[in-house]
């Protein structure tokens, strides 16, 4: 009997292979930041893939780098009916889906709970859920049987503010911490047809956006996170990462032969855990 978890055959895998060769992937907020490095990674990797994404430009940026190697949806990933019309795509254009990979977010800029006028509190804890928690959980059920065909894994892109403070304010840090949630009950779930796993990356300079109840729709957490020595000083490892230092983790939560026995994890990535020591440089 077949094991619908071991590698599809090499015959479908794309020219030149990969570690992910063959595989269909979709995934969220694909359009810039991580979710871009991610779509790049794993075309690099010989995947196919999928992106659902709010943004047209974008959309138009991801088709002029690498035509119809990249299926489009222009959607939001708080609509049940944008991530079915991800999925269908996905597994029309590709034969299935092997990854759903969860990632279109939004922050709140570390606004602290006292600076946060109550009438924002409300909007902005719905804006931020929908999207951050919402939408995971939507793409998830959306996802699962496809994934469940193929033997597949979901991973969601968590952060630092997952696993510590200071990654943002209540809102977003709870939203993160909700990720975790997200993935525990999950892969309990879902297991042993599909994995279900997490990445937690640390701050890095993107188009990152917040709740427009928030007046944060149109910031970018470039604008407060430009400076290089201001990542380097909550990483113990001294970098100033840029979102293509956090995509190999994908490619092996994704990879069938890296981590067929992974589930149900976190995996920090962050490097702000462990505390500078008081004369590292900054
Ligand atoms: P980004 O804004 O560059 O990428 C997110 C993408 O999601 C954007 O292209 C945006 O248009 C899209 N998007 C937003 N809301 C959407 C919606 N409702 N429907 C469809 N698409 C939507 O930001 P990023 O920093 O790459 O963020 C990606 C993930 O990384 C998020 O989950 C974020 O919380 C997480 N993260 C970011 C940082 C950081 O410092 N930038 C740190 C840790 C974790």
């Amino acid at each position: 009997m077949s094991d619908r978890r071991a590698t599809p055959h090499a015959a479908d895998a794309a020219p030149g292979g990969g570690r992910l060769a063959g595989l269909s992937a979709l995934v969220t907020g694909g359009g810039s930041g991580l979710g871009r490095a991610i779509v790049d990674r794993y075309l690099a990797e010989g995947a196919h893939v999928t992106v659902l994404e709010r943004s047209a430009d974008k959309l138009q940026d991801l088709t002029s780098a690498h035509g119809d190697r990249v299926q489009m949806v222009q959607g939001d990933v708080t609509s049940v009916r944008d991530n079915e019309t991800a999925v269908a795509t996905a597994v029309s254009a590709f034969g299935g889906l092997d990854t759903f990979v969860g990632n279109a977010g939004l922050w709140d800029f570390g606004r602290p709970l006292l600076d946060m006028p109550l009438a924002g509190l409300e909007q902005g804890f719905r804006e931020l859920f929908d999207v951050n928690v919402k939408g995971y959980i939507v793409g998830a059920r959306v996802s699962a049987e496809a994934l469940k065909d193929r033997g597949g894994s979901m991973i969601f892109t968590l952060s630092n503010a997952a696993l510590y403070p200071r990654g943002g304010g209540v809102l977003y840090t709870a939203s993160k911490h909700a990720g975790v949630g997200v993935v525990s009950q999950l892969a309990y779930e879902l297991a042993p047809d599909v994995r279900v796993n997490a990445v937690a990356p640390g701050g890095m300079s993107t188009d990152l956006r917040g709740p427009d109840a928030l007046g944060l729709r149109d910031r970018a957490i470039s604008e407060v996170l430009p400076a290089e020595a201001q990542l380097r000083q909550y990483s113990a490892l001294d970098l100033a990462p840029v979102a293509e230092d956090y995509a190999a983790p994908y490619v092996l939560l994704a990879s069938r032969d890296e981590s067929r026995t992974v589930t149900g994890i976190v995996f920090d990535v962050s490097a702000v855990g462990t505390p500078r020591r008081p004369n590292a440089p900054l």
